[in-house]
């Protein structure tokens, strides 16, 4: 569920008309709903609720720091993959002890930053980074909390892109590896192992994959406390789906998802932490639209927005499928056309849709793209030189934006040509 409903005719970002806040920042933008955040986050909290636990935002799928700062102010983490990312998360206040850092290819300087700046844990991913993150903890005179991030080798059932918990993916380490890994681990003189992580993948919309990944990290925790290894903490990353459609869609809610961790993982006494982002920032967020021509092609209708690839990319990325609504609520029974929702840059792959069944659209109305908040800003490039669009952030009936669209002159002024041309 979210904050985004029509009243009295006009859709609604929380009480505030999204003509409203198209009128005064220009679209396209995207709007995030503080009431949808704060809700989907509470939803784990309750859903984790009695287990000792911490949930850490995958900040990768909704990282400006108005929504970092939302979330953190209710007690969130961080999940981070990058030094980027982690500046940002400590420059919109996370304290160093509730930052974890993944990623296949840290760097000796992003694991400096964050030796220095404080750290929950790394999530280690290879043995050549183990030996690396060690080196390194140890010129700086520290020790290295980790995690090793396994591979279960199992099928998370989702989209091919964003599968990474099959052998094949270049993620983690095979788990029929992990005792020899960990032995590795415990004898390299920076480092700490405190747990165990896994993540298999983004926009599950089955639990079992879960429950099965979560079944081998017990067994393993078993098998490594056996063998001597303190294992304290189990991260089991992210990847719950959200509905995309309003119809005939229904993942598994965090409520059951809780119960599941419970079941699997919740005998052994670790402390629990997981890294949802897309539930928590999906449908929390929508990108608002303008049309700027219908257009008739031969056997078919062109909706040319001002929006475009360069500022959602999951359709030309992942095919991915948001529902597109007219920000004017149609009258019922108001008769639909088929259009291709098509953005104005130069790529056939920039299209949204293909003969959608929308209320009938005119150049100048606005539509807004749902569940939009996750993998959507983030994304965003400057293709075509096309500004990087604004994000506003809605509470109540206030709203605020929380990161402006940069002037062509500002990004004109970022190139810098040489002396010598
Ligand atoms: C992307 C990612 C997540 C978040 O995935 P969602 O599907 O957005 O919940 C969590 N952990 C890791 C390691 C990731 O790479």
């Amino acid at each position: 569920m979210d904050h985004f409903l029509y009243r009295d005719g006009a859709l609604h970002a929380e009480d505030v008309p999204v003509s409203e806040i198209a009128a005064a920042v220009g679209t396209p933008f995207y709007v995030y709903s503080t009431a949808t955040l704060t809700r989907h986050f509470q939803l784990f909290q309750d859903a984790l609720s009695g287990l000792d636990h911490t949930i850490c935002f995958a900040m990768k799928s909704l990282s400006n720091q108005a929504v970092l700062k939302t979330l953190a102010d209710l007690g969130a983490g961080m999940d981070v993959v990058s030094g980027g990312e982690y500046a940002r998360a400590v420059a919109a206040g996370v304290p160093g002890d509730r930052i974890v850092f993944s990623g296949v290819g840290k760097t000796r300087e992003e694991m400096t930053q964050a030796l220095q700046g404080g750290i929950r844990q790394f999530n280690v991913e290879s043995e050549p980074e183990m030996e690396t993150l060690s080196a390194v903890a140890t010129e700086l005179g520290r020790t290295a909390p980790i995690t090793i991030r396994v591979n279960p080798d199992v099928d998370a059932k989702t989209h091919a892109k964003i599968a990474t918990g099959k052998s094949e993916n270049k993620f983690g380490i095979p788990i029929s590896r992990a005792r020899e890994v960990y032995a590795r681990a415990a004898a390299l003189p920076g480092l700490e192992v405190v747990g165990i992580d896994v993540h298999i993948g983004s926009q599950l919309t089955d639990i079992e994959p879960f429950r099965t990944a979560f079944t081998k990290v017990a067994d393993l925790t078993r098998a490594l406390r056996a063998e001597g290894h303190d294992i304290r903490r189990l991260d089991l990353g992210g990847g719950l789906g959200i509905p995309y459609t309003r119809v005939n869609e229904a993942p598994p809610l965090p409520f059951d998802y809780g119960a599941m961790i419970r079941e699997t993982v919740g005998d052994l006494g670790c402390e629990i932490e997981i890294e949802p982002g897309r539930l928590i920032s999906g449908n929390a967020g929508l990108l608002v639209s303008r049309v700027i021509y219908v257009k008739s092609g031969e056997d078919r209708e062109f909706l040319i927005l001002d929006g475009a690839m360069n500022d959602l990319l999951r359709p030309a990325m992942y095919d991915a499928h948001h529902d597109i609504v007219p920000v004017v609520e149609p009258a019922p029974g108001a008769d639909t056309s088929a259009y291709d929702v098509v953005g104005p840059v130069c790529e056939s792959g920039d299209t949204f849709a293909k003969g959608r069944h929308l209320p009938q659209l005119g150049a100048g109305d606005l539509v807004a793209f749902r569940s939009a908040g996750a993998y959507g800003a983030v994304m965003a490039s400057e293709y075509n030189t096309r500004p990087l669009i604004p994000e506003v952030l809605v509470k109540g009936d206030q709203f605020a934006v929380i990161r402006p669209r940069p002037t062509f002159d500002e990004i004109i002024a970022r190139d810098k040509l040489p002396e010598w041309l």
